[in-house]
């Protein structure tokens, strides 16, 4: 393979960031490009719901590297500029300015943007979405005491800013469609421990409710209108409606996209000179043997050191599990592991839910873990990627049994 000089990555996020960080590290010597539709270096997502939305951190905690870093590393970051089209035949990327950038390699990592929800209002003021920092400080600025908050949505990202809101006094009503919030990740039981935390700090937790519209008067939010008829007074809306992978200008250049861009084991498209990561990789996953496409932090921040390394020749495959973190009042979590769609799991609770304090695994009928989250409990992520990579079939008494160690809940021939 002919060495390549020039490389463009499309999308200043964590994955972009890192995809740059990773080539200088390898040695790469050739031109670098990082193209950022927003106005700011590349920065970190998770404080936006977190230590940034309750104000605990300034912005500059969240940036991936300072502004200089990219001078210093000999990286062109282009910030506030958009691409709007890739030629594959004449390697050049468009932009919104109407110039035109040429590649030899082309990395995307356009992340997602918050899923449109059509809610009828869902334009007037005062109704947010949370993706980017300007979105968390104008979320901030409707908090405080005798504000009344209204989230759409029981996700993640929806019970983070309940959280933050709920510790600066804000009155929360949060519309879950479901029967209970996070349940088609973590199943009842498990999603019955996030529904009580909320209830606990005050959230008007609402259930298995359809929201018909949202109320306004000249142009602003004045509440959230049930199906059943009821109208729920609000100063503030928030829609978390999941996120939505950005593909539109690789599916417009004829690269395979399918739930975001697919990539095969390297993180290589269709086209074996373009790479995507982070949110809109389309993975074929190599350990679990399936198409993997999860909205996580930990692949924006090491898929990158895969692609980096396929683009310059070397055979690399991308292993990790997907692995996720969650803080909300004072519950914080981890995940890793993935359920495959369509297989029945079963949980098994290692400690005590209602303290919230355990790992509950999700073991499928073969007895072998699938994913892991340990919830108030530290450092046993480590300890659990190799139960969940090698198919081991676990004994589930031993594994539910906080006295036995994880190290030793494999089934033995005798149990
Ligand atoms: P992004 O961060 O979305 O970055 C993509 C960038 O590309 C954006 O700046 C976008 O504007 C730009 N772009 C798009 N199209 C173009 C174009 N055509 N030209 C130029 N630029 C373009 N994950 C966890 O694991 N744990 C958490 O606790 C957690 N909390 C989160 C909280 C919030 C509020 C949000 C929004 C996400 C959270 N996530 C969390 C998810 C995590 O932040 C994402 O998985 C991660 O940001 C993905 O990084 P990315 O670089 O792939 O995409």
């Amino acid at each position: 393979m002919d060495t390549p000089q020039k490389v463009v990555i499309v999308g200043g996020g964590l994955a972009g960031a890192r995809t740059a960080e990773a080539l200088r590290e390898k040695g790469f010597a050739g031109t670098i490009t990082l193209l950022s539709a927003e106005d700011h270096p590349p920065y970190e997502r998770p404080p936006l719901s977190k230590d940034h939305l309750t104000g605990k951190s300034p912005f500059e905690d969240a940036l991936v590297h300072d502004a200089a870093w990219y001078g210093e590393h000999d990286i062109v970051l282009r910030q506030g500029v958009r691409a709007t089209a890739i030629d594959r035949v004449a390697r050049t990327i468009a932009l919104e300015d109407g110039s035109q950038l040429a590649y030899d390699k082309l990395v995307l990592a356009t992340g997602s943007v918050p899923r449109a929800l059509p809610i009828d209002g869902a334009d007037a003021d005062g109704v947010h979405v949370l993706r980017t920092i300007e979105d968390s400080d104008a979320i901030r600025a409707c908090f405080g005491e005798g504000r009344r908050l209204v989230l759409i949505g029981g996700g993640w990202i929806g019970l983070e800013v309940a959280a933050a809101a709920r510790e600066a006094g804000t009155t929360v009503t949060v519309l879950e469609g479901a029967w209970l919030p996070l349940l088609r990740v973590l199943g009842p039981e498990i999603a019955r421990v996030f529904a009580d935390l909320h209830r606990s700090h005050g959230v008007d937790l609402r259930t298995h409710v359809q929201v018909a519209g949202i109320e306004t008067s000249q142009g602003r939010v004045t509440g959230v209108r049930l199906a059943d008829g009821e109208t729920v007074g609000a100063d503030a809306v928030v829609i978390g409606g999941g996120g939505a992978p950005v593909t539109d200008i690789a599916e417009q250049a004829g690269i395979a996209v399918d739930n975001g861009v697919l990539v095969d084991g390297s993180l290589r498209t269709s086209d074996p000179d373009v790479f995507a990561v982070g949110d809109i990789a389309n993975h074929q996953h190599p350990v679990l043997g399936r198409r993997v496409r999860v909205e996580h932090w930990a692949n924006a921040l090491n898929q990158p050191a895969s692609a980096a390394a396929a683009l310059l020749g070397e055979d690399a495959l991308y292993r990790e599990l997907p692995y996720f973190y969650s803080d909300q009042y004072d519950l914080g979590c981890e995940y890793i592991g993935n359920t495959a769609p369509e297989s029945s799991v079963r949980v098994i609770v290692r400690g005590d839910l209602r303290s919230r304090e355990f790992v509950a695994f999700w073991v499928d009928g073969d007895e072998r873990i699938q994913a892991g989250m340990s919830v108030n409990v530290w450092d046993v992520i480590d300890t659990i990627k190799p139960l969940i990579t090698d198919r081991v079939p676990v004994d589930v008494e031993r594994l539910a049994d906080p006295a036995v160690p994880l190290s030793d809940v494999a089934k033995t021939t005798a149990s």
